[in-house]
């Protein structure tokens, strides 16, 4: 039986675990935080990325847990909309995905559908891989050697695992932005809709709703990159107070539970990587092609990528082959949806005031019924540049 380890258990760890033990793969997987994270907003799940989760048979439960949310209406200081965008109501259109849920959500029920079949070790992470003839002998922080046949890196953006498999090829291209994730206590001023709010300086604020009686916050700011995604958690939160300082609408709400609520804050970037494998060892998600959760695109590009990866093992004659049928198939997929709408992410979050009255006189004209529908189609994200493949493996045979 061919033994896989993955590194990282999110969505593409868990993903390509479920597909590559239904393959008979033997699967371990090693994640770094010491429980299943549970932090995040709503992730969309579209095109490609829906037909692989029902594939799984997840379309339903993933409907079951959505968050519901009706659409996105960008609002002023005082909270009167300027323009507003209904979800959208088919697989792949709209702001709003129809179909959305919680990123913790998704991992759960991913790690719930494999974790009687997979080995989950939590805390510990890989410090070393070296590849021999017969595998790759693989030290952790924590836990004794062990050897594996392949060993797959889906430990998102900052993959500490990347390196190790490809060296410095892979760039990590900074979008000058950065996001700060929480969760707060809901009141009466939120809604299904989610709220859009630009404050001069380039910094933006939503709300936006969930299933389990919350309210999803985000705080971002344009910034060169400096670092700030390695700072820890408090000096992160000194610095949303001091950015956010005197920013009006709901901002002042979100501070004051910035002390008391699990912080996710991450340098908006892309990860672009001349090749995904190397010998035995290959990337995949985040660690391999983020896309930012500007595109939307993220969660989709994980299953897809985990769902073709293990398929492709699954089918071909050795490891090498497989890796490369995966980067064939995914590689036109990824950059399509590595290509951001116009303009992006400055023309939505502008520096000055009038920057951000000339955004706004785009969006009211971008929401009249007539042009919504284009705009929808140039700002939604593309999801079409693949074609699934059917699978019927024979026993692995790497
Ligand atoms: C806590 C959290 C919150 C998020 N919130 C949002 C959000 O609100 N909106 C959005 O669009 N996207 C969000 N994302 C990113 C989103 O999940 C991904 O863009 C997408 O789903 C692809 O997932 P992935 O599994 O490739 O990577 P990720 O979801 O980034 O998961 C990577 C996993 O690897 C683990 N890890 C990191 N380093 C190591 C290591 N060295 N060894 C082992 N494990 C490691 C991480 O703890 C994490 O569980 C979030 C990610 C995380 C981890």
């Amino acid at each position: 039986m061919t033994t896989v380890l993955i590194s990282g258990a999110s969505i593409a760890g868990p993903a390509l675990a479920y597909w590559l033990h239904r393959y008979g793969f033997e699967v371990t997987v090693v994640e770094r935080a010491p429980e299943l994270r549970s932090g995040g907003q709503n992730v969309d799940v579209r095109g490609a990325g829906r037909e692989v989760a029902r594939r799984m048979g997840l379309e339903d439960a993933i409907r079951a847990a959505t968050t519901g949310e009706a659409g996105v209406r960008f609002v002023e200081a005082d909270d009167r909309t300027i323009a507003a965008f209904a979800a959208g109501t088919s697989d792949s259109d709209g702001p709003t995905a129809e179909l959305e849920i919680l990123r913790g959500d998704l991992a759960r029920l991913l790690v719930d559908r494999t974790a009687d079949r997979v080995g989950y070790v939590f805390g510990d992470h890989i410090t070393g891989l070296d590849e021999v003839d017969t595998g790759v002998h693989v030290s952790f922080a924590h836990g004794a050697p062990r050897t594996f046949d392949l060993v797959v890196a889906a430990d998102g953006i900052r993959s500490s695992t990347r390196p190790l498999v490809l060296g410095d090829e892979a760039e990590v291209a900074s979008l000058h932005m950065y996001t700060a994730y929480l969760t707060i206590p809901r009141t009466d001023s939120d809604s299904a809709w989610a709220r859009w709010f630009n404050a001069p300086g380039g910094r933006t604020s939503t709300l936006r709703p969930d299933n389990v009686g919350t309210t999803r916050a985000t705080l971002s700011f344009m910034s060169e990159p400096r670092g700030y995604e390695r700072w820890d958690a408090a000096g992160q939160r000194d610095l949303l107070r001091h950015r956010f300082a005197g920013v009006g609408w709901e901002v002042p709400r979100i501070l004051a539970a910035l002390d008391h609520h699990e912080l996710y804050f991450e340098a908006l970037a892309q990860v672009k990587s001349p090749r995904w494998s190397a010998g035995r060892t290959a990337v995949l998600g985040d660690a391999a092609y983020c896309a930012s959760p500007i595109s939307g695109m993220g969660t989709s590009l994980a299953l897809t990528g985990a769902y073709v990866l293990a398929g492709e093992l699954a089918t071909r004659l050795d490891h090498r082959e497989a890796f490369a049928a995966y980067e064939s198939i995914m590689r036109p997929y990824v950059e399509q949806a590595q290509e951001l709408p116009p303009g992006t992410p400055r023309l939505a979050n502008p520096r000055t005031r009038a920057g951000i009255a000339g955004f706004n006189t785009l969006l009211r004209v971008a929401s009249r019924p007539l042009v919504q529908k284009l705009a929808g189609k140039v700002f939604s994200p593309k999801a079409e540049r693949i074609e699934l493949p059917i699978y019927d493996p024979s026993p692995a045979a790497v």
